[in-house]
């Protein structure tokens, strides 16, 4: 074997059999594997062997340029991170390049965008090969970073690109500039359009979809995203665009249905999926029997139009409950009594489906003194396992209202998990954080495996 190489702490190598010839790495012999940065990670089988597909960016900070790699699978280990979170983890067996030198090195696969580097070498991968000057940094050359830039630009051509939309009202969202980088990285066309800017011809032989002047041709798919107060206008325009033959993930009537707190509640009891005792009235002379039927108070009275938790109100006793309700009622305001979960404690479980699979799921918990747990009210999100019965009853709810995509409220009541709400656009930026998971990318997915099964 040849001399040993002297390497710094960060340094250039080239991992050629993933088709990345430029990669900057961190060189920490306190750790033991080596991991690399990938998102979208899938296994398949191949000639009874086991693949991983990923992509990766590779450039630190630049989104936009992605690379997709298949390696050989040899393990799948529990590795502990840096923030000491347990993750389990895929392993690939890859040459590395480094200077002059090739050999095989194990790598885990994990999303490193938190991370200042998109690899970490390990001692593991160094071996008797290498020595570390800790003080030292490109020991074997520098590259300039723009020509990596172009390097990898000029590899990704992507040819099968989609046009999509992404159908909602402010640009500026979390969830929404997420969707559309998602999709650009993906080498989709994407385009932002504002609902209320949209027009329609529907009486056209045959159907149109206009938007600042011009009409939208050869659409692939909608990604639509509709605000509360905008539901009537949303999805017509929703409709309008399947009409001309896109797809919609989530279409019109499954997002109008949703938006219906009684009817969504009335459609999930039809599939036995379970949620709180709920009663609805509409008359005043029922309001003893209607909070009889909960079971008494402390009950929770909803405003059928109230989003956020702001029409979520507590009665802790049955005075308080019938002076509320006749509040609501004199006011001609649509309401539901249900039953108050206590045990929950303030906490519910927003669980994210997509296609049929919860891809991720927090734990929200109300502010001090609050019992409605909403973000927008204080409540504080974190991490949480859910049970496989939790997993089932939230798959179960979002396929019982027709939704491709939806964020599934789940409380945790003495009796087992019970369904508080469906939401049909449910926000990225609380799952996405807490959960270090790409859900804006698994969405774009979900469309690509839609339109382009196999
Ligand atoms: P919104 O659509 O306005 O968010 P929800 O029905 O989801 O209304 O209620 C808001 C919050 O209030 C929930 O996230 C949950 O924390 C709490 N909550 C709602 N219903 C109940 C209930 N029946 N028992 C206990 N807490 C509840």
């Amino acid at each position: 074997m040849s001399e040993k190489i002297v390497i710094g702490k960060e340094e250039w190598c080239g991992l050629p059999e993933l088709g990345l010839p430029a990669i900057k790495a961190r060189v920490d012999s306190g750790a033991k594997t080596s991991s690399l940065h990938a998102f979208n990670i899938h296994t398949f089988e191949e000639d009874g062997k086991k693949y991983v597909h990923f992509d990766i960016h590779p450039i630190q900070d630049n989104r936009k340029i992605i690379q997709s790699c298949r390696g050989l699978v040899v393990d799948r280990r529990n590795v502990k991170s840096s923030s000491g979170a347990k993750e389990t983890r895929h392993v690939i067996k890859t040459p590395i390049i480094l200077g002059e030198e090739t050999w095989d090195i194990e790598v885990t696969l994990t999303n490193r965008d938190t991370m200042g580097y998109r690899m970490l070498i390990g001692r593991e991968a160094m071996k008797e090969r290498v020595l570390i000057d800790p003080e030292a940094s490109f020991c074997l050359g520098t590259r300039n970073e723009r020509e990596v830039e172009t390097h990898y630009n000029t590899v990704q051509p992507r040819k099968d690109g989609l046009k999509i939309m992404l159908l909602a009202s402010n640009p500026e969202l979390y969830s929404n500039k997420r969707l559309m980088e998602a999709g650009e990285e993906r080498g989709h066309e994407m385009r932002f359009i504002n609902i209320r800017q949209c027009y329609m011809n529907i009486s056209a032989s045959s159907p149109e979809v206009h938007y600042r002047g011009g009409e939208l041709l050869n659409v692939d798919a909608v990604i639509p995203r509709i605000k509360p107060s905008m539901t009537f206008y949303g999805c017509a325009v929703t409709r309008q665009f399947e009409s001309i033959g896109a797809f919609c993930l989530n279409d019109s009537v499954s997002i109008a249905r949703s938006r219906d707190k009684l009817r969504s509640l009335q459609m999930l009891s039809s599939k036995a999926i379970p949620m709180p005792t709920t009663s609805f009235a509409n008359s005043p002379v029922d309001t003893a029997e209607i909070i009889k039927m909960v079971g008494g108070a402390p009950l929770v009275v909803k405003l059928l139009e109230g989003t956020q938790g702001k029409g979520v109100v507590l009665a802790e006793t049955n005075k308080a409950a019938e002076s509320v309700i006749n509040a609501f009622k004199s006011l001609q305001a649509n309401i539901l009594v249900q039953e108050f979960i206590k045990e929950a404690q303030g906490k519910d479980i927003r669980c994210f489906v997509i296609d049929g699979k919860v891809v991720g799921s927090i734990q929200r918990e109300a502010a001090a003194g609050e019992f409605r747990a909403n973000l927008h009210l204080g409540g504080v999100a974190s991490t949480v396992k859910i049970t496989p019965q939790e997993r089932k009853i939230a798959i179960n709810a979002a396929k019982a209202m027709g939704l491709k995509v939806a964020g599934v409220d789940i409380i945790r009541s003495k009796d087992g998990p019970k369904v508080l709400e469906i939401n049909s656009s449910p926000g990225l930026e609380g799952i996405e954080n807490i959960t270090s998971k790409d859900v804006a990318s698994m969405m774009i997915e979900s469309i690509e495996k839609n339109l382009r099964p196999n």
